[in-house]
């Protein structure tokens, strides 16, 4: 192989990840080796999917360098970042919970990389935390995009932990196997309350319990909406649910803004027909709020990566029913736009990491 393997970074859910070095580049990349069935070997589906994900090129996705595939292992060499979103918020946030001006820095990226995956018709189903990659430019990647169309979601990890479930979308804990961009946005979303908070919006047990942890907090739907989810995904088994008020976002996130809340909102809607898609959330009016540009690193702040102050919220904001208004009133392809100012953005942030902790070299 044309890599030394370091030391081991961790376990994900379908492989073990080793820190790398390239002999002929000495680039630092991550090795991340899936173990395959000695009998069945590598599904040509997964290696049809992992050559699509080579062409996914985007400062918000991890950078699939090479595929190495061997009899007994498939090796996939990743651009290598410093730290998981999961442990950047324990190491730099207040009790988990990050600044206002770096959640949004955030969560512009994740909807950047995921409205990008999207576009490309690719979905990540499996969106967390965990799966979040942070550079020390201050930069989020989203990894292992495609992963799960290329093996499935498993029940156990590689290291036989259960898969988590509290990033997943109440139309799959329904049972809807109709997969659709929508179960990506609703992983921003819970993405997003934690970043805000610290914790974990929905921490359920299982699939029974991660429901009723949503429905505790956005409220049940109502008879119709289940039946129309039904009606679109026929997997969805229609029951009897308790019945819940919903709870105000604000009352479980106080230290939101107003604008931070309404995205949530859009975002985190039972019927996956009503959530935003990741582009609508980018024109959101939380991206674009005065007050809220990024501190200079020239005036010595802890810089972070924010998205462009200018972005202008679409002409029809508020939306009334994303997907069908917004396509044709949008300016001419916003995404786009608001793409290549981030990655001019991503260019000019020298002193990206100036939140890591002192001592903290390149
Ligand atoms: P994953 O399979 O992506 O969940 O990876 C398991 C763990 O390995 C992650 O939580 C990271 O800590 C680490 N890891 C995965 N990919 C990378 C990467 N490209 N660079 C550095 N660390 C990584």
């Amino acid at each position: 192989m044309n890599y030394i393997q370091l030391e081991k970074l961790g376990e994900g859910t379908y492989a073990t990840v080793y820190k790398g070095r390239s002999r002929t580049t000495n680039e630092i990349v991550a090795l991340k080796e899936i173990h395959l069935d000695a009998e069945e070997g590598t599904p040509s589906t997964a290696i049809r999917e992992i050559s699509l994900m080579k062409e996914l090129k985007h400062v918000n996705i991890v950078r699939l360098h090479d595929v190495i595939h061997t009899e007994t292992k498939l090796v996939l060499i990743f651009e290598y970042c410093e730290r998981d979103l999961k442990k950047y918020m324990d190491a730099h946030g207040d009790r988990g919970a990050l600044d206002p001006l770096t959640v949004r820095s955030f969560m512009f990226q994740l909807l950047m990389g995921t409205a990008f995956c999207h576009e490309n018709r690719v979905l990540h189903r499996d969106l967390k935390p965990q799966n979040l990659l942070i550079n020390r430019k201050g930069e989020l990647k989203l990894g292992d995009f495609g992963l799960a169309r290329a093996f499935g979601v498993p029940v156990n990890t590689f290291s036989n932990e259960v898969v988590t479930l509290w990033y997943r979308a109440p139309d799959v804990l329904l049972g809807s196997r109709t997969y659709s961009t929508s179960i990506d946005v609703w992983s921003c979303g819970c993405i997003f309350a934690e970043m805000i908070s610290g914790v974990p919006l929905f921490r359920g047990r299982d699939n029974n319990d991660q429901l009723l942890h949503i429905m505790r907090i956005i409220g049940t739907p109502d008879e119709r909406t289940i039946r129309k989810m039904a009606q679109e995904s026929p997997e969805i088994q229609v029951k009897q649910w308790p019945r819940y008020p919903k709870i105000p976002f604000q009352q479980i996130l106080p230290k939101a803004s107003p604008q931070a809340i309404d995205l949530l909102e859009r975002l985190l809607q039972f019927d996956p027909a009503k959530r935003l898609t990741a582009a609508e959330a980018l024109q959101h009016p939380y991206f674009a709020s005065a007050g809220m540009s990024a501190p200079s690193a020239a005036a010595g702040q802890p810089y972070a990566m924010a998205p462009p102050a200018a972005m202008p919220p679409p002409s029809n904001y508020p939306y009334q029913h994303p997907q069908q208004v917004y396509p044709q009133q949008a300016p001419p392809n916003p995404q786009m736009a608001a793409m290549q100012q981030a990655q001019a953005m991503a260019q000019q942030a020298p002193n990206g990491y100036a939140q890591y902790p002192a001592g903290y070299t390149r």
